[in-house]
């Protein structure tokens, strides 16, 4: 059984949800049975896994259903994946606290908080102005400082912060935007989604001596990464 996030993640990141006892017996039934069972074992994501509230990320009608093994809606199209994908997709980027982050597609906001809460100085970038906004707005009401929210097409990366030690795309790509491979920093670690539009495998793209080598991780299905490096606007 878990402890009790600490007062502070690894990297000294204050967490003013620490205190929020709401959904406990969830959250620790989540990292057991979602996580654990699955052979995730990262105990820093773990943490994070537990402190952060995923519960404020999710639309009122959802409330009850946060800590479930599924994904869920925040708007027309949009969704905030399961939680065993942002576990897996957070642990593959071995976040180091004082890495400079970045995330291709916002959402709701939940997996830029979890790379904060690990440490990470975050810039998130999501092409739905709406959805950037209310993310902004939530980050900023739950006290992650650490997180930047841009609007824009995040296929193009985000040039002005670059070069990151790790890049989170949370929309599914045809292939890997050439920005964000450029956009890493040596030693960095990019985790995508490639495939088609129903249809992808997580890969895990490391750079070393200005190569990239990739890894295949799970199987998985993100709503479509649209933008000037990926798939056009359907019409
Ligand atoms: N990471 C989010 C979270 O924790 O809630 C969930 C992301 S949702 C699966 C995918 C998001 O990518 C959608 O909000 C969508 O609008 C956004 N998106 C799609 N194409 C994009 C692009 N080119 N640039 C930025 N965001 C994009």
């Amino acid at each position: 059984m878990m402890e009790p996030a600490a007062a502070a993640s690894a990297g000294g990141f204050p967490h003013p949800a620490m205190h929020d006892a709401d959904f406990e017996a969830e959250r620790r039934d989540m990292i057991e049975r979602q996580l654990r069972r699955r052979g995730l074992h990262d105990k820093k994501v773990l943490d994070a896994m537990f402190a952060v509230p995923r519960h404020e990320f999710v639309l009122p009608e959802y409330v009850g259903a946060a800590y479930d093994d599924r994904p869920l809606p925040i708007g027309p199209a949009e969704t905030i994946p399961q939680p065993y994908i942002v576990a897996a997709m957070s642990a593959a980027a071995q976040i180091e606290p004082g890495d400079c982050a970045l995330e291709v597609g916002t959402g709701s906001g939940y997996q830029a908080a979890i790379l904060a809460y690990l440490g990470a100085r975050v810039y998130t970038i999501e092409r739905n102005p709406e959805l950037a906004g209310q993310a902004r707005e939530r980050l900023a009401r739950l006290g992650y400082t650490a997180v930047e929210v841009i609007h824009g097409d995040g296929s193009n990366g985000y040039a002005a912060a670059a070069p990151y030690q790790a890049i989170l795309v949370t929309a599914a790509a045809p292939a890997v935007p050439p920005p964000l491979l450029e956009q890493l920093d040596e030693g960095g670690r990019l985790v995508i989604p490639v495939g088609d539009r129903y249809h992808q495998f997580l890969q895990l793209i490391f750079k070393h001596g200005g190569r990239t080598a990739a890894r295949l991780l799970d199987p998985v299905q993100f709503v479509p990464l649209v933008g000037q490096q990926a798939w056009p606007e359907q019409t």
